[in-house]
């Protein structure tokens, strides 16, 4: 919890109570890509006062300081994602898990870059299909 408080402090932000439960949630999950829903539903049964607003103004909190990332591959909902590295997803069609998918991403350029005269600031990309565990 410790190092948490480090990290919000770092980044600006005021380290709350429930900050601090959503940011050591994420950092714990750092596989399952979780909605707003599953983040909610599991830090309400540690602290019934907590509100599904509450948990998604945080995560707007950490988007624009830069903690998370938005992952919004199922086109229906947003996925929140600790690893803000530039990293690829496979999208399992089947049990709807996020995987991190580790390949190289030479197609289309480099964060810095221009592509088409246009400057890259986020690189984007994702598979869908069957996971490994699916197949
Ligand atoms: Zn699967
Ligand atoms: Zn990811």
């Amino acid at each position: 919890m410790e190092k948490i408080n480090i990290t919000l402090k770092e980044k600006g932000i005021k380290p709350t109570y429930q900050r601090l439960k959503v940011l050591d949630y994420m950092s714990k999950n750092l596989r399952n890509h979780p909605t707003v829903e599953m983040i909610y539903e599991e830090l309400a049964k540690e602290i019934p006062t907590i509100s599904l607003t509450t948990v998604y103004n945080t995560l707007g909190t950490f988007i624009e300081k830069g903690l998370v990332c938005g992952v919004t591959i199922t086109g229906t909902e947003v996925r929140y994602d600790i690893n803000t590295e530039s990293h690829h997803h496979f999208l399992c069609k089947k049990c709807g898990d996020i995987i991190d998918v580790d390949v190289p991403c030479s197609l289309s350029g480099k964060k810095g870059e221009l592509v088409d005269g246009h400057k890259i600031e986020e690189i984007h990309g994702y598979f869908k299909g069957t996971c490994r565990s699916c197949i």
